[in-house]
């Protein structure tokens, strides 16, 4: 079966959760107690989709803001982008508009709502999101990387909408 290196970026502000969602996806654990990226981190997971192997290679930035100069290293090669906002706090459209300038024009954008388990103070009504989402043709899903709500499911997704390569290693 072809595997296929995937780079993936995550986006957004600090305390949005990133570093949690790739937690949950990697290694299916949350910590209440995760420690700030520093710099940046890198983690891998293979998922098969269809006739193929997808490895991602997940980047996950500290605070992008303060790196803006390296913005269009850290998105180049990059097969998705998966921007996360809290459902408490909206934080989302200032990290759409950065990937459109500096990242590449095929990618495949995922956008993430997370912390959805704290319902009870959310400011950010799905819909609202959702229809934005459709509105810029991007992957939607409210995620909790607390309680592992669609993390896995958000992943899916993406390696769904990678096109398949035309000559696929079928061994
Ligand atoms: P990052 O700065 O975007 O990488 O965010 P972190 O992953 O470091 O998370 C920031 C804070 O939000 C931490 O205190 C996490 O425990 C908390 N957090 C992350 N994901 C969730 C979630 O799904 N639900 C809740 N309630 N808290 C979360």
């Amino acid at each position: 079966m072809a595997i296929r290196e995937l780079k993936v970026c995550l986006l957004g502000d600090t305390g949005v959760g990133k570093s949690s969602i790739v937690c949950r996806f990697v290694q299916d654990h949350f910590d209440h107690n995760i420690s700030p990226t520093i710099g940046a981190s890198f983690l891998t997971k293979t998922v098969p989709c269809g006739h193929e192997l997808h490895k991602f290679l997940i980047w996950d930035t500290a605070g992008q803001e303060r790196f803006h100069s390296l913005a269009p290293m850290y998105y180049r090669g990059s097969a998705a982008a998966v921007i996360v906002y809290d459902i408490t706090k909206l934080t989302l459209k200032k990290w759409v508009k950065e990937l459109k300038e500096h990242g590449p024009e095929d990618i495949v954008v995922a956008i993430a709502g997370n912390k959805n388990d704290l319902g009870d103070i959310r400011e950010v009504p799905m819909k609202e999101a959702k229809d934005f989402a459709e509105s810029i043709a991007a992957i939607f899903m409210e995620t909790s990387a607390r309680n592992a709500v669609n993390v896995e499911e958000l992943f899916q997704k993406i390696s769904k909408q990678i096109p398949p390569l035309e000559n696929p290693d079928l061994d």
